[in-house]
């Protein structure tokens, strides 16, 4: 039964291109009947894999695979970074966290510091916000006027074709907490010691806006979900549901690409006479 839930998670939680999502039909609580221990068990097989598929990928050096990260504050971004990727090669894996923009990144195009860090062949990145945010808080803030986030839907899916063509394999995902979880660990994250650092007072501003966030997020999803760059709502409020999900889709993206070893680029029997010829 494991087996079978494990390979349909991919498919349940992809968003079908043209899909009009309502955020309040996703249950951010959803464990699909699995419980902790089964799911720690299943990260830890997944974790295994993805390692020793991107041995592959590196080597292969032909192709890229982009994971989008998009959350509310709190839902673990962070987190699903740190365990999902724990058996990667760092050297194979660069994550970018996107903040406010500065003034040099305002003065070009929205996409000009996404694409700037879109990952090498051989690579996996990660974006922990992304080129979603231009549609997201500055929709919601109202940062730039309507006829501009508007186009940007548009711009995104033209972007992320192009990246598609080139090699890129994009997985986007959607960290769905409900406001009554984001609450637990907004206090959790103000009363731990080790945590309270990453409070930031505008937290609280967005949260305020959940609903307005919502509305942008099932735009950006709905509009933006594609068969080459799909987005996934992933159930979050459990965190060993979250882990084991996300590793899932990206374990199964990574099977799906099949990265090859390159050819050799001398027979080993040649190599072991031109040694001994050295010596
Ligand atoms: P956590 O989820 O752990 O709080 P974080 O991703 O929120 O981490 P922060 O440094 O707290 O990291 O916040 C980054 C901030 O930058 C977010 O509030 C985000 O909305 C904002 N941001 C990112 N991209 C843009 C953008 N293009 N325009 C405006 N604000 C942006
Ligand atoms: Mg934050």
């Amino acid at each position: 039964m494991c087996y079978r839930v494990a390979m349909d998670v991919t498919k349940q939680f992809r968003v079908k291109p043209g899909e009009r999502v309502r955020l309040s039909d996703w249950d951010p609580g959803e464990t699909l009947g699995m419980d902790r221990e089964e799911c720690e068990r299943r990260l830890a097989e997944n974790t295994e894999a993805i390692g020793r598929l991107q041995h592959r990928l590196y080597a292969e050096h032909k192709r890229s695979v982009l994971v989008v990260l998009q959350a509310m504050d709190a839902a673990g971004k962070d987190s699903t970074v740190r365990h999902v990727l724990r058996d990667v090669n760092p050297q194979g894996v660069l994550v970018t966290s996107f903040k406010r923009p500065t003034s040099n990144e305002l003065a070009h195009d929205f996409l000009w510091r996404i694409h700037r860090r879109t990952p090498r062949r051989g690579h996996i990145r990660v974006f922990n916000r992304s080129h979603y945010e231009d549609v997201l808080v500055v929709r919601v803030e109202s940062l730039v006027p309507k006829e501009v986030w508007s186009r940007r839907y548009d711009a995104i899916n033209d972007f992320e074709r192009n990246l598609c063509e080139s090699g890129t394999e994009i997985v986007k995902i959607y960290l769905n907490i409900s406001p009554e979880r984001q609450r637990e660990k907004l206090v959790r994250r103000l009363t731990d010691p080790d945590r309270a650092w990453k409070f930031e007072p505008a937290d609280f501003e967005t949260r305020k806006k959940w609903a307005h966030y919502m509305e942008a997020y099932e735009d950006a999803i709905s509009r933006c979900s594609t068969d080459n760059a799909p987005w996934f709502i992933v159930p979050t409020n459990r965190k060993w549901f979250r882990l084991f999900t996300i590793s899932q889709i990206l374990r199964d993206t990574l099977e799906r690409m099949d990265p090859q070893l390159p050819p050799l680029k001398i027979e080993p029997e040649a190599a072991m006479r031109l040694l001994d010829g050295i010596d």
